[in-house]
């Protein structure tokens, strides 16, 4: 089964992939010939999941799945969160590490989620699915071989290295993507 995912995010389209296995295609926007800059101007993780699937839709026909994520960190009261790529300027993962490590510099709690919205659109039906994994923003960036965005800096719960130090499936098992994906799967298997 052929299904379009609204990414050109390579690490995000090597995660999917995995999880997703060998019954599905996943074909990435520039498979599509895609290169719009989709917009993403809702106030949630949802309202911007099903932006993108239904841009995609719309304009390419296609049925597809679309993702949103942010961190949510507790003592900035949830953000970064929807405005998680921008936080410090423009999709700069260091800039944004950066600016969340200093905002946290004189905080004691240093939880923080990441949370994804993954929005399906097929035959017709939208049907949404989330994925949320719990930690803590380390005191600095702590890098490995994998990962991208803000994973130098989280560390999930009941770990002590950062999502960026961990192995790609290693990430998947436990993130919130790898969350979210799976009741993808679950989802698309029982049709
Ligand atoms: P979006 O879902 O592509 O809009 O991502 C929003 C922001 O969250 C971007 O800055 C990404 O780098 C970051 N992000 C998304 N997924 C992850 C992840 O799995 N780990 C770390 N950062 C992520």
């Amino acid at each position: 089964m052929k299904l379009v995912f609204a990414t050109n995010n390579s690490h995000k389209l090597e995660e999917v992939r995995q999880i997703l296995g060998d019954r599905f295609e996943v074909l990435s926007l520039s498979d599509i010939n895609c290169h719009d800059d989709i917009p993403e101007t809702g106030d949630t993780f949802q309202d911007n999941a099903l932006q993108k699937a239904r841009y995609v839709k719309e304009h390419y026909g296609y049925d597809c799945f679309a993702d949103d994520t942010g961190l949510e960190v507790k003592a900035l009261g949830g953000a970064p969160g929807v405005h998680s790529a921008r936080y410090a300027g423009d999709h700069d993962s260091e800039a944004n590490m950066t600016k969340l490590l200093r905002e946290l510099e004189k905080k004691p709690d240093r939880s923080a989620q990441f949370r994804t919205v993954v929005a399906l659109i097929l035959n017709g039906q939208e049907v949404l699915f989330e994925g949320i994994v719990k930690g803590k923003i380390a005191t600095e960036r702590h890098y490995g071989d994998g990962g991208f965005g803000y994973d130098p800096i989280f560390v999930p719960d009941g770990y002590s290295e950062t999502f960026s130090q961990m192995s790609s499936q290693g990430k998947n098992l436990i993130s919130h993507r790898g969350r979210a994906v799976r009741k993808l799967a679950e989802y698309l298997k029982q049709l």
